[in-house]
């Protein structure tokens, strides 16, 4: 029987404030999740809570089949991470490393060879016998890392262990992360307020607001499907209209105007009518120079001009704010489509929002 993490009618309250909210949610053994969400959402508490150090006001979490509510943290045999690496500064790499083992009276020379496999595993072999002062943040973080894994957690959880980095190493230290998680089929629970984080490592995302969990699903799911319009706010860029829907027409009250919408989108979020908010990924609306390129059978009501004002470089993409009457719209295209047109700020060009990738949200 694989053991799963099972958390059922979870709700912390701190006095009035409602961290977490009726919080339901099963995680398999050897899984990769990571709550994702903006700050007081209830992210922390809930790891707080899988961790032991805070006791839910209701509701029941279980390990391996048993209620685990009242078990102190020692005795939940899981491994944390945080954003600070608390190394203790007059110990040396290896015992840091070595510490959780020597506090379980494992003898010596097993545990240098679990530290000598586990510095391995991260390549921090040569530093074993430094001091944490002397390394960098990075390398800081690693030791954090197979610290927490030296006395074999049935579950790592990791608290924003990246943001005290930067980007660069953030990538790739995230990256080393689910190279491990992969490595020893470990079950972790990653908490961040990154987005990009977040979809890049893990096998499903919670996103969080307000203590409630708005969606639970694989990252592709996340960015593709958002099934509320705060996760396709929040996750990724989005456009928004709103304004009410009438068929399959939103009469736009921003004043766009009108869009279609494809039948499809509006039967998949079942919505018929009423105070309607679309989104569309900038990646997805088309931009035109002239109004001759446009294809004949494209749906005129979807067809916007409006003037270029900013162009933002970003790699392999580009990233232009088109203002449209008193309002703007993002539209990405890629940096070989931007060279080839020569696109100029102030310049008129037309955008095409295909009815198909449209979202829709009831408002
Ligand atoms: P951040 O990304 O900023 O860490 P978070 O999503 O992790 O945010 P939590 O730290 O879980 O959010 O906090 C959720 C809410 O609970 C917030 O409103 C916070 O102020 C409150 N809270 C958390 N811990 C306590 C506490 N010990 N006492 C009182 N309120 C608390």
């Amino acid at each position: 029987m694989p053991k799963n993490l099972v958390l059922e009618h979870i709700t912390k309250k701190f006095d009035k404030i409602v961290a977490v909210r009726d919080m339901n949610l099963e995680v398999q053994q050897g899984e990769f999740i990571c709550f994702l969400g903006p700050s007081g959402c209830g992210k922390t508490t809930t790891l707080r809570m899988i961790a032991g150090f805070e006791i839910p006001t209701e509701g029941i979490i279980k390990y391996d089949g048993k209620i685990i509510n009242d078990l102190s943290p020692q005795k939940r045999n899981f491994g944390i991470v945080f954003q600070s690496y608390a190394l203790f500064p007059h110990m040396t790499v290896a015992e840091n490393v070595g510490f959780g083992l020597k506090m379980h009276k494992v003898p010596k020379d097993q545990i240098e060879k679990r530290v000598d496999e586990l510095l391995e595993m991260v390549g921090l072999e040569d530093q074993k016998y430094k001091y944490p002062p002397e390394l960098s943040g990075g390398q800081q973080q690693r030791v954090a890392l197979i610290r927490s894994l030296a006395t074999y957690p049935e579950i790592l959880l990791l608290d924003e262990p990246l943001s005290a980095l930067d980007a660069k190493i953030r990538v790739n230290l995230r990256a080393e992360i689910k190279r491990v998680q992969v490595e020893l089929g470990i079950t972790m629970v990653y908490v961040t307020h990154d987005q990009e984080e977040a979809l890049s490592i893990s096998d499903r995302v919670i996103v969080m607001n307000h203590g409630y969990i708005e969606q639970v699903d694989r990252p592709i799911e996340i960015y593709k499907n958002p099934k509320t319009k705060f996760v396709a706010d929040f996750v990724g860029t989005s456009n928004f209209f709103e304004g009410t829907l009438h068929g399959n027409v939103l009469k736009d009250k921003g004043g766009w105007g009108e869009f279609v919408v494809a039948k499809n989108v509006l039967e998949n979020s079942r919505i018929t009518s009423g105070n309607v908010s679309l989104s569309i990924r900038p990646e997805k609306i088309l931009l035109f120079k002239t109004q001759n390129e446009i294809p004949k059978e494209y749906e005129k009501r979807n067809i916007k001009a409006g003037k270029i004002e900013v162009v933002t470089f970003l790699g392999v993409i580009v990233r232009i704010l088109v203002k449209i009457g008193e309002s703007h719209v993002i539209v990405d295209i890629t940096e070989k489509d931007f060279e080839k047109t020569m696109l100029k700020m102030g310049e008129t060009v037309y955008l095409y929002f295909p009815p198909e990738d449209f979202l829709a949200f009831q408002s």
